[in-house]
């Protein structure tokens, strides 16, 4: 389907080496794009490359820390001499610490704020700027969470990260909208991941997700079409600033 077609496009994903990076990535090659994986354990996006490659498509990593600068820069130089400008951008590493607010340290809220906000504002800010020397369109997804609508005990930095990730997302879209970049929120419920699988595999875990809606977790198959929606130029050619959520209603009840 034609909507879907990313072929001649560089796709770059952050925390490609697990969960739904790793996954994404899979889905950006399958549309043809060709991918870059970006984090910081080499071992694991190189697994992920060749199975990306095994598959008939075409990618490469970038050993990448969103929390440094200079890695980041590092990360767009070598992408630009392998594969050209990114035009696609899924700004999905992120990290969590569960700790009531109370004995929360600086420490854990500071790289929390880091990783999953300054992260991907320094992402975006680098993705934006080779778009707009290159005069070519862009589409940055920033993978936030429920979590950026609503709170959660133990949730503090978590939920303050993603509620600011998706301000950020609106104040990119209206920034860059007449420089043909379109930026937009992806807000997941719960799937199941390094993230939390400790937390799901817990008593209270289990029923936790009981007392869900759906009563069980999503599975990241369910992210392909909302996420392709608004990476994808044809597909998504309207969509600029949009908060997505997919959570089979867990952000609607008050659990
Ligand atoms: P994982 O822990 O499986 O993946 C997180 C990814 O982020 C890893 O690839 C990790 O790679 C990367 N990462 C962490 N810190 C950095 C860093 N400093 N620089 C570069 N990469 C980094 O979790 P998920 O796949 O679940 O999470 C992906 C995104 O989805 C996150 O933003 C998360 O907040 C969000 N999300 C997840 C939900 C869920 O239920 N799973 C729900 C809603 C949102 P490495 O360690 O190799 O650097």
């Amino acid at each position: 389907m034609t909507y879907f077609n990313l072929e001649n496009k560089v796709a770059l994903v952050t925390g490609a080496s697990s969960g739904i990076g790793k996954h994404f990535a899979k889905l950006l090659a399958k549309q043809g794009a060709k991918v870059v994986l970006g984090a910081r354990r080499k071992e694991k996006l190189d697994t992920v490359v060749s199975e990306i490659i095994d598959a008939g498509g075409t990618a490469m990593s970038v050993v990448l820390d969103v929390t440094d600068p200079q890695s980041i820069s590092a990360a767009f130089d070598n992408i630009y001499s392998h594969y050209g400008v990114v035009q696609v951008l899924s700004n999905n590493a992120g990290i969590s610490d569960s700790t009531l607010a109370l004995s929360t340290t600086e420490e854990s809220w500071n790289s929390v704020l880091e990783t999953n906000l300054t992260g991907g504002w320094r992402m975006a800010i680098s993705m934006a700027k080779q778009c707009v020397e290159n005069n070519v369109s862009g589409s940055i997804v920033n993978t936030a969470s429920i979590l950026g609508l609503r709170v959660s005990m133990g949730q503090s930095s978590y939920a303050t990260s993603k509620a600011a990730l998706i301000q950020l997302t609106r104040s990119l879209a209206l920034e860059l909208s007449r420089k043909k970049i379109r930026a937009n929120a992806l807000c997941p419920g719960y799937f199941l991941t390094e993230l939390n699988e400790d937390y799901f595999q817990t008593d209270k875990g289990k029923k936790y997700i009981q007392s869900m809606p759906s009563q069980r977790l999503g599975q990241l198959n369910e992210l392909d079409v909302p996420f392709l929606l608004l990476a994808c130029e044809q597909a998504g050619s309207y969509m600029n600033g949009s908060v997505l959520v997919v959570d089979a209603g867990h952000s609607i009840s008050n659990m």
